[in-house]
């Protein structure tokens, strides 16, 4: 399915030109991301990347990595993964333990990463790690580098085998395999970060409306007290409700969407910016979170059968207030934005 979409230009659209994308808007690649998950999940949410395609940090790649790695990572010939969650860091990733030393030229990366997706089968691993000198970067560490072992599958709520621990031990690379250059900031990791807060949008939006779509018309059908379920209030307001919530969702992200189309939005964010990222990401999963309870409640019993197909999207649901920052962390940027909280 990934290659698929990527034939079809639908994989990483909005990855430049230059590296064979299309230079989408956020904005536009909402409205693509709502069409494909307006279907909920059928296999067919699988022609976008998702963390183990291409992103936009790719963009700083050099030379001899994009050829080595995001050509085919945009033709989806392999996957990557994003490590920066450590066991003892992770809302506070700056707070991080792998190293990247330098060594005759070359980077040599020692850290541990868990929690990252795709690690039990990525080519190529995205590791974010801490220089000699303090600064932050992110380095590219190909499978079959000696010192590069994965740890065994964690089995998350989702039970899709996808999320593991990484373990890198003296993985010596090329100097020319990192994303950029390490930074004194966070703000090359952020990119990462960033994007897959405002990705979310359009996915969250299309699969709230699938929940709620199927709500609505199961609450026409459905009978009780030789009613239709839907003509009684409590069922009626719980639907109208979140298609109230899941459209004003959707305006919201248009105009932040276009407002970070607008700027640079990836190189150095400033507080605002960084608030508009974060606004996306809550409005966004507890709009999903509320549609997704609200479908299975109207199906009664039949909504909580794996074979309804609902439950799997309140899990998933559920789990989007962890991953790609928690929803306190997102509540405590915008706050900072206000000048309501400081460091
Ligand atoms: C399915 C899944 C996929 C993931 N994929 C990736 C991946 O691909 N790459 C990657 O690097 N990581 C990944 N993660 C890790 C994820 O990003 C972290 O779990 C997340 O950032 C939280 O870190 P933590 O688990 O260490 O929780 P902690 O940071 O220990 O937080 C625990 C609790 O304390 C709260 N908290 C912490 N600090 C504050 C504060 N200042 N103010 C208020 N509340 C606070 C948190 O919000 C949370 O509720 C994934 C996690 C999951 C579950």
């Amino acid at each position: 399915m990934h290659r698929l979409g990527a034939d079809a230009g639908l994989y990483a659209p909005n990855i430049s030109k230059r590296l064979g994308g299309r230079g989408t808007s956020l904005r536009a690649s909402m409205y693509l991301q709502e069409e494909v998950f307006l279907r909920g999940f059928r296999g067919q949410q699988w022609i976008l990347a998702w963390t183990d395609g291409p992103n936009p940090m790719i963009e700083e790649a050099t030379d001899r990595a994009v050829e080595e790695f995001v050509e085919p990572l945009m033709s989806a010939e392999i996957t990557t993964a994003f490590a920066q969650t450590e066991p003892e860091a992770g809302s506070d990733a700056t707070s991080m333990q792998t190293t990247a030393r330098r060594a005759n030229g070359d980077w040599v990366i020692t850290g541990h990463k868990h929690l990252i997706t795709n690690a039990p089968f990525a080519e190529v691993v995205q590791v974010v790690a801490r220089t000699e000198d303090g600064r932050f970067g992110v380095f590219l560490v190909p499978e079959g580098t000696p010192g590069f072992s994965r740890g065994p599958i964690q089995q998350t709520m989702l039970d899709d085998g996808q999320t593991g621990s990484l373990t890198f031990e003296e993985c010596r690379i090329p100097h020319d395999m990192g994303l950029g250059e390490p930074r004194k900031d966070f703000s090359v990791p952020m990119r990462w970060i960033n994007w897959t807060k405002a990705r979310r949008a359009g996915m969250c939006v299309g699969l709230s409306r699938y929940c709620l779509d199927r709500a609505l018309e199961y609450a026409k059908e459905r009978e009780a007290f030789g009613r239709p379920i839907g003509s009684f209030e409590q069922v009626a307001l719980q639907i109208s409700e979140a298609y109230r919530k899941t459209w004003a969702a959707r305006a919201a992200c248009d105009r932040l969407l276009e407002e970070l189309d607008a700027s640079d939005p990836y190189e150095n964010p400033d507080a605002a910016t960084r608030a508009d990222f974060a606004s996306i990401k809550l409005i966004t999963e507890e709009c999903l979170l509320e549609a997704s309870d609200v479908a299975i409640q109207v199906f009664g019993g039949l909504g909580l059968l794996k074979s309804t197909g609902l439950e799997h999207i309140f899990r998933v649901a559920r789990n989007l207030r962890i991953p790609g920052g928690t929803a306190e962390i997102q509540r405590r940027e915008i706050a900072r934005s206000l000048g309501l909280l400081k460091g």
